[in-house]
């Protein structure tokens, strides 16, 4: 099985970012992302998995680029064989916290899988981190028409790592302890969804 990370948007992305807090520190949606994407390929890299970062550029690259790179490589090994996981942080209104997975509408290969990070997200995060989660079609993620979940013929999920713009989740995220448990939460699921 081949699993391709998307770390979603570019240094040039307008928004994408928190605000700036009292202290000065800032998250950037694309900094981050792109970080967690590249320690999330190291660990899973050290398992033997085979394993791509779709975007290596900084710059934004447009979703149609990002799912034709990413169907190019599911036709090549087969659909079956991927998993494509796009990584991302949150942003609301400044006062909702927690974690969240999407999958494209209906059901498929992609909820089974989307579980399987909710579990492990459950297990992981700190407690009274909120678990956010759509229950309603008797699964834990939400059905998105997201591009990236529509348009690319492999599995996909979509990881949305706690609000950015929350002050208390942003500097859990930017802590030593948050980037290693957001990276754990993304390995131990694609080792369980490999059955590693
Ligand atoms: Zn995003």
């Amino acid at each position: 099985m081949k699993i391709l990370i998307d770390n979603g948007h570019g240094e040039n992305t307008p928004g994408k970012r928190s605000p700036k807090w009292a202290d000065g520190t800032q998250l950037f949606e694309w900094e981050y992302t792109r970080e967690i994407a590249q320690r999330v390929e190291a660990e899973l890299r050290k398992h033997g998995i085979d394993i791509e970062r779709i975007v290596k550029e900084n710059v934004d690259v447009p979703l149609s680029v990002r799912c034709k790179r990413a169907n190019d490589i599911a036709r090549k090994i087969g659909i079956k064989n991927c998993l494509l996981v796009s990584i991302h942080n949150n942003a609301a209104n400044g006062k909702a916290r927690g974690w969240e997975i999407h999958t494209y509408l209906g059901t498929s290969k992609s909820d089974e899988y989307a579980t399987i990070f909710w579990n492990e997200a459950k297990a992981l995060l700190p407690n009274g981190e909120p678990m956010r989660g759509d229950h309603t079609d008797g699964d834990p993620d939400w059905d998105s028409n997201f591009s990236i979940l529509r348009d690319t013929i492999c599995p996909a999920v979509l990881t949305e790592n706690l609000f950015m713009d929350n002050e208390e989740d942003c500097r859990y995220l930017l802590s030593g302890t948050g980037k290693q448990v957001i990276t754990t939460i993304h390995v131990q699921s694609i080792l369980k969804i490999i059955g590693k």
